[in-house]
């Protein structure tokens, strides 16, 4: 998956944009601008709830065309004060040919290249830095961190449980069927296919499988012919923002201070099994063929990412939800009231509702039940608003 996503040279997003009806596949944010205006939403009352913290760094891992960056910071345009905290914003971004996509989505200067990336300024003014890695990026201020659709992408490994143990599950390929199968002196023996690569489970066992499958209570105990997928790398960033969280502690903020907010599909409790796909042309294709011309992508297990959160960062985790649901405690129904009330003919209204029931509706395609959100806060605030909380103002008269 690391190989055929961002090889340097022949990765699935290191030299197309894949977005849109003309591309592969379509994200919430491409669909509509109110998605990223709840985001937004969403990361000024969890600000309001956690006494306002004066300096704020927004980091978004994996910003596509960078059309949910544009479409929050448009929305800060409204929050004031929320928008004058903002010391920057820094981009976890593999793809170069993403990097510039994203630039010019929300920058009108150049980009100059910097010791340790790419850096700019926003149409807004505030300077924006571009980073390969999330470790690079500075952890001197309090961040809000958006990963939409980034978690997913992520490499996987597969076991399954064997009479023997855990064995895992990997790439193997077949020999070539070879048509001309008399091959007479002189001749070169030509082969017609391409090598075919296919799942196989190995018959011992790998350093993952020792560890992997005994890292949880989770997996430990499943019976015989189980099968499971974990994502390790996934487990490192999510204790990672964790980190960055409670690691902010100030005598206002005693437990930590920022917020991180993962937006994509998988199942809220359960383990994914088998969910390695490839998308290509809005169609689903064999993750094999052709490899690094498709997107490749499998479930995120949010139960994994919020043990590993709460276990080393002190966090509090809220979710899984359902993006629907999520979508709705922020208020969407009224937002699309409101753009719908805007639109001055009768196709600009009909967009409007299409987009609205795409974002929030359970079935049918649409993104509202397969997408979940959860966020990480720091330990011991209150209720994040879309998860069951209010908008709580703790005002910010302790401020130093
Ligand atoms: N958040 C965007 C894009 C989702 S696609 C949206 O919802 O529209 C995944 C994004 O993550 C792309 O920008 C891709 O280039 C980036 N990406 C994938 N793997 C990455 C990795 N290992 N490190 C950094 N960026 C990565």
């Amino acid at each position: 998956m690391r190989q055929c996503l961002t090889n340097p040279e022949s990765g699935y997003y290191i030299n197309k944009d894949p977005f849109g009806t003309k591309g592969d596949f379509i994200t919430s944010p491409e669909i509509s601008q109110m998605f990223g205006e709840l985001v937004a939403i969403w990361c000024t009352t969890e600000w309001i709830a956690q006494r306002r913290p004066q300096r704020i760094r927004l980091i978004e891992l994996g910003p596509g065309r960078g059309t949910l960056m544009r479409d929050m910071l448009k929305a800060f345009q409204s929050f004031a004060p929320f928008k004058n905290t903002i010391v920057d914003i820094c981009l976890v971004e593999a793809s170069p040919t993403l990097r510039t996509t994203q630039h010019s989505t929300l920058c009108d200067s150049a980009t100059t290249e910097t010791e340790d990336g790419f850096s700019s300024v926003t149409r807004y003014g505030i300077p924006i830095k571009w980073y390969i890695n999330l470790k690079e990026v500075p952890r001197d201020v309090t961040s809000f961190i958006i990963a939409h659709e980034f978690f997913d992408a992520l490499p996987i490994h597969q076991f399954e449980h064997t009479q023997n143990g855990w064995r895992e599950i990997m790439i193997d390929y077949s020999v070539p069927q070879v048509k001309t199968a008399v091959s007479l002196p002189g001749q070169t023996r030509s082969f017609d296919e391409d090598p075919k690569f296919h799942l196989t489970v190995l018959p011992y066992y790998t350093a993952s499988s020792k560890v992997g499958p005994e890292s949880s209570p989770r997996y430990k105990n499943l019976p015989v012919k189980s099968k499971i997928e974990i994502s390790p790398e996934s487990w490192d960033i999510a204790k990672e923002l964790a980190l960055r969280i409670s690691e902010q502690r100030t005598p206002k903020a005693p437990t930590g201070s920022g917020a991180a907010l993962v937006i994509d599909y998988g199942p809220a409790e359960t383990i994914p099994v088998d969910t390695l796909r490839a998308i290509k042309g809005h169609h689903f294709v064999s993750p094999f063929e052709e490899p690094g011309t498709a997107d490749l992508s499998a479930d995120v297990d949010f139960t994994a990412l919020k043990l590993v959160a709460e276990q080393e960062g002190h966090v509090a985790v809220h979710g899984a939800v359902e993006q629907g649901e999520w979508l709705h405690a922020l208020g969407i129904g009224a937002r699309a009231t409101v753009l719908a009330s805007q639109q001055s003919t009768p196709e600009g209204k009909d967009r409007i509702a299409r987009e609205y029931h795409r974002l929030v509706e359970r079935s049918g395609g649409a993104m509202g039940k397969i997408y979940k959100v959860m966020a990480f806060t720091p330990r011991g605030t209150p209720t994040s608003v879309g998860f069951g909380g209010g908008v709580i103002d703790r005002g910010d008269d302790e401020v130093e």
